[in-house]
């Protein structure tokens, strides 16, 4: 999940509607169950590509994208789990050698710090086991919402909340469903905007969206499935 300075109004994109040559649309309320619809066809694997085996190998995955690629943390994950398989094995583990192996995904003083802290409150408060409701989550080191969210959503299959990372806050804006831009309040929008049901997949899609058409600095609306319903289209 990938840094979100500097890359709205990017390079030769922007985010105004005046670019669809004033084409109107309509209120988000009335375009979303389309778009949803669309992006479901367009994207019908889309799920979370943070490779894992359990609940907590997902945390500690979801805490060291910040910053990163997926890509990259899905080549240090494997290292660091075949190390330290438990969480007990990760809170008592070495903290020099956690960063060695983490260092690649940035920050990596911090995020030992947050994974080792996390691993020792999860064996020590939740008997080894990750928890399973956004308070009890949101009490781990490192964690805050968009963590939480994706490990109840993917791992638990609970859906608390909308995840939030900068795929889904950028199109979101693009794609006119909120005019926030804090995520909590980017997150409170959707969460009005799409039934539960739809929460854990919205975020999937979006990102799946973002990576792959919707660029931050150049989206390919010339190919986007969902142009017709977008008021930051540019002319085709
Ligand atoms: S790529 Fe699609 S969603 Fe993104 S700005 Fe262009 S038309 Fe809108």
């Amino acid at each position: 999940m990938m840094a979100e300075a500097g890359e709205q109004n990017a390079g030769n994109w922007s985010d105004t509607s005046a670019q669809t040559g004033g084409a109107t649309h309509a209120p988000a309320d009335a375009r979303i169950g389309e778009i949803v619809r669309v992006l479901h066809e367009t994207y019908p694997d889309a799920a979370c590509e943070l490779n894992h085996h359990s609940a907590f190998e997902l945390l500690v995955a979801t805490i060291l994208s910040a910053q990163c690629t997926d890509v990259r943390v899905n080549m240090v994950t494997p290292v660091l789990f075949a190390r330290f398989p438990t969480p007990a094995a990760l809170a008592a583990a070495d903290r020099e050698e956690v960063e060695s192996i983490i260092k690649s995904t940035g920050f990596y003083h911090n995020k030992a710090r947050s994974i080792q802290e996390a691993a020792a409150r999860i064996v020590s408060v939740y008997g080894g086991e990750v928890p399973r409701t956004m308070n009890e989550l949101l009490t781990l080191p490192g964690v805050a919402r968009k963590t939480a969210n994706v490990v109840l959503g993917v791992a638990y299959q609970i859906a608390d909340g909308i995840v939030v990372d900068t795929h889904v806050k950028r199109l979101s804006a693009r794609l006119g469903l909120t005019t926030q831009s804090d995520p909590v309040k980017v997150e409170t929008d959707l969460m009005a905007l799409v039934p539960q049901e739809e929460w854990v997949d919205l975020s999937h899609l979006l990102i799946f969206h973002g990576r792959r058409c919707c660029d931050a600095k150049k989206p390919n609306c010339a190919a986007c499935s969902v142009y017709a319903l977008c008021p930051s289209a540019l002319p085709r």
